[in-house]
C-alpha cells in the first residue's frame, strides 16, 4: 500500500501524528497532522494510501472539506486524475450554493457547495483529514446526493474509531489509513 516511499507501514505513518491535549477546548485530544505534512516521504505515502482503494473507482471529482480537508484532497484528486470540488463554510463560495446545517457537540454548523459543482451521476469521492463523530462527512454526503451525484466512497487519513463515526456513514464505502 505504501510501496513507493520509504514509509512501509501505517505504524510508521502514525508516528508523524502529534496529540495536542485540550485543543481547541478542554477534553479534546487534537490529532495534529502538521508533522506528517512537513515530511516529504510521509506526506507522499499518506496521500497515496488515501487514494489507493479508489484507483480503479472511475472517480470524476474529489470533494475536500474546509479547512484541513483542502490540504489532502487536491493531491488525492491529482493521483486519481479527478477534478477537485471545495465544500466550504458558510458565506465563502461566490456563486449559487446548496447549504446544509448539521449538529455539532454544542450548537450547529453550516457547509456549502456550488449548486453546479456536481452533476447527475457524477462519481464522487469525499476526503477529509479526520473521521470523528461522522457528522461532517454525513452532511457532505447529503449535499452530494441532493445535487444528484453518486458517492463512491468517503476517505480519511485518520479515524477515531471510538467515536463510531462509521455508523453515520453506514451505506457508504468508508476507508481510513490510520485508526485510533
Ligand atoms: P466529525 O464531524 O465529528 O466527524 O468531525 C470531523 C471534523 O472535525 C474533521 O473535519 C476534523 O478535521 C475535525 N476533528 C474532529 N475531531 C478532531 C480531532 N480529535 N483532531 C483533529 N481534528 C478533529
Amino acid at each position: 500500500m505504501l510501496a513507493k516511499t520509504s514509509i512501509k507501514t501505517t505504524d510508521q505513518l502514525k508516528s508523524f501524528i502529534r496529540d495536542i491535549p485540550n485543543f481547541p477546548k478542554p477534553g479534546i485530544v487534537f490529532k495534529d497532522i502538521t508533522p506528517l505534512l512537513k515530511d516529504g516521504q510521509a506526506f507522499n505515502a499518506a496521500c497515496q494510501a488515501i487514494a489507493e482503494p479508489f484507483l480503479n473507482g472511475k472517480i470524476d471529482h474529489v470533494i475536500g472539506i474546509e479547512s484541513r480537508g483542502f490540504i489532502l484532497s487536491p493531491l488525492v484528486a491529482y493521483q486519481l486524475k479527478a477534478g477537485f470540488i471545495p465544500v466550504r463554510k458558510k458565506g465563502k463560495l461566490p456563486a449559487r450554493v446548496e447549504r446544509i446545517s448539521y449538529a455539532l457537540e454544542y450548537g450547529e454548523d453550516h457547509l456549502e457547495i456550488h449548486t453546479d459543482a456536481v452533476g447527475k451521476g457524477h462519481r464522487i469521492l469525499i476526503v477529509d483529514d479526520v473521521l470523528a463523530t461522522g457528522g461532517t462527512a454525513e452532511a457532505v454526503v447529503k449535499l452530494v446526493k441532493k445535487l444528484g451525484g453518486e458517492v463512491v466512497g468517503v476517505a480519511f487519513l485518520i479515524e477515531l474509531s471510538f467515536l463510531k463515526g462509521r455508523e453515520k456513514l453506514k451505506s457508504m464505502d468508508v476507508h481510513s489509513v490510520i485508526q485510533y
